[in-house]
């Protein structure tokens, strides 16, 4: 049966309040059935964890019971087109694999911890290359879960619209325990930088978004700084082992500096050294996408960097920046506080592949403030919420903090009303939700 059963003591290291009453190891995933229909063994809401680094309670145990899929960690197939893997894996071994096999995902984080399992289900949006494919979920083709009753259902992209749907359930219509994702051939990647200033990069917008290539932009609001990464597939690239060591001096010389005190004072924190590199790094120098992919800490809290992610309209975007630096410089003149990391974002293509994309109705900009964690960062976060949602942003369920249900409602409307009704049918008993997902989505 299970390996290990513990009782939780108390909330979450990391801050997040989850409290379930038992944490489950699960060793098979033959047990899932066992599990969901013993309701006096095992209490409800029954939530899956993968890695826990989800930035909000999206795991949320409420008295519970929490089932951790570490143990489904086995890759079971490599095809040339596909890989086949259970849900516990995490995507850092999985892309390390691949690239020793000559293949990769068609998508690649920077952070190597995410499981299989919430990538198949969560919203992962990713500096896209192409359209369709935005979300780290886009790249299942197939998916194996239990249902809240306990039936094994096997569901494959030829049932678009249940694909749809499952790729943004959280866990709320079934518990993944395999996944079977897009895979193409290792392909080299150019990575180019410009600083621009606010001016420089709503005159360039047009030339920077028609330009080939998948887009992450590091935003400095009190210095007036967006730096532009552009990363290029380029096939015909020759990749030489020395060409990390350009790129870690290149990062030094002529990156870091641009964004002035702010980011080296972080940088002094050795737990963020790593992010923050990574995050700015690699001027003009050619790569392969899982060279830029990092492992964080296995447990989430000593990561000590925490953001938050809406999306906006693409067509909006040079506005919503402008807006965004105002936003942050009357909020420090009126609290003192101002985020201490430097905000990322990223460039989306329409994605439609899954109910909650991000960027379902068009292509987008996401906005991600970042921070330690300091003291005002919550209470920044409330603000930014509804300075995001005034803006016409979209939130996720997943990486986008202290959400109100009027965010979520508007942003999602018809898609809202038509996965709670899902939900209501597929799980009457609400054997898998949460509070945090009874409040949002009801
Ligand atoms: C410092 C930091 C850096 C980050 N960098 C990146 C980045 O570069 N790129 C990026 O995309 N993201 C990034 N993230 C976001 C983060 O990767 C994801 O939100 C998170 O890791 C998702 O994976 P997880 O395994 O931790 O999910 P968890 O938090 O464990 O779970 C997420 C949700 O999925 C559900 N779930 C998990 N497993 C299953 C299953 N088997 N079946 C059904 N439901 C399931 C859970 O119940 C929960 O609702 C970063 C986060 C942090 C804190």
């Amino acid at each position: 049966m299970v390996s290990r059963i513990t009782r939780s003591p108390s909330a979450d290291s990391s801050g997040i309040y989850r409290r379930p009453r038992l944490v489950l190891k699960l060793k098979r995933f033959e047990d899932l059935p066992t599990v969901l229909s013993k309701t006096k063994s095992y209490p409800t809401p029954i939530r899956m964890v993968g890695a826990d680094y989800s930035q909000t309670r999206c795991v949320g145990g409420d008295g519970g019971t929490t089932v951790d899929t570490g143990a489904l960690d086995k890759i079971l197939e490599f095809g040339e087109t596909f890989v086949r893997a259970q849900a516990g894996v995490r995507v850092g071994i999985l892309v390390r694999e691949l690239a020793e096999r000559g293949l990769e995902l068609p998508l690649t984080p920077e952070m190597g911890q995410i499981s299989l399992g919430a990538l198949a289900v969560t919203t992962l949006p990713q500096a896209s290359f192409v359209a369709g494919v935005a979300q780290l979920s886009s790249l299942v083709t197939e998916l194996k879960l239990i249902t809240p009753q306990g039936k094994q259902m096997i569901v494959t992209e030829r049932e678009r619209d249940l694909m749809r749907v499952l790729r943004s359930s959280f866990g709320l219509l079934g518990v993944v325990h395999e996944v079977v994702l897009r895979v193409r051939p290792l392909t080299p990647v150019r990575i180019d930088y410009q600083v621009l200033s606010l001016k420089e990069f709503s005159g360039r917008f047009a030339s920077i978004i028609n330009a080939p290539g998948a887009l992450r932009l590091h935003i400095s609001p009190f210095n007036d700084r967006i730096t532009v990464e552009r990363r290029t597939l380029d096939e015909s690239a020759s990749l030489s082992r020395s060409g990390i060591w350009q790129i870690r001096k290149s990062v030094m010389r002529n990156v870091l500096p641009a964004f002035g005190s702010t980011v080296g004072s972080v940088l002094a924190a050795p737990g963020l050294r790593a992010v923050m590199l990574s995050s700015v790094q690699k001027r003009g120098v050619v790569t392969y996408a899982h060279e830029w992919m990092r492992d964080m800490p296995n447990e989430p809290w000593k990561a000590r960097h925490t953001y938050s992610l809406w999306a906006f309209p693409q067509i909006d975007y040079p506005k919503v920046l402008g807006e965004y630096f105002s936003f942050c410089r009357s909020y420090y003149k009126q609290h003192r506080y101002r985020s201490n990391v430097v905000s990322g974002a990223s460039r989306l293509h329409q994605d439609r592949g899954s109910l909650f994309s991000a960027s379902y109705s068009g292509p987008m900009f996401t906005l991600e403030p970042s921070s330690t964690g300091d003291s005002g960062w919550d209470d920044f976060l409330i603000d930014f919420n509804d300075f995001a949602s005034g803006l016409g942003g979209t939130p996720t369920f997943n990486q986008s903090r202290a959400l109100q249900p009027e965010h979520v409602a508007k942003s999602f409307g018809e898609r809202l009303k038509l996965f709670r009704a899902l939900r209501q049918r597929t799980d009457p008993l609400n054997r898998l939700r949460n509070s945090y997902f009874a409040y949002l989505l009801g």
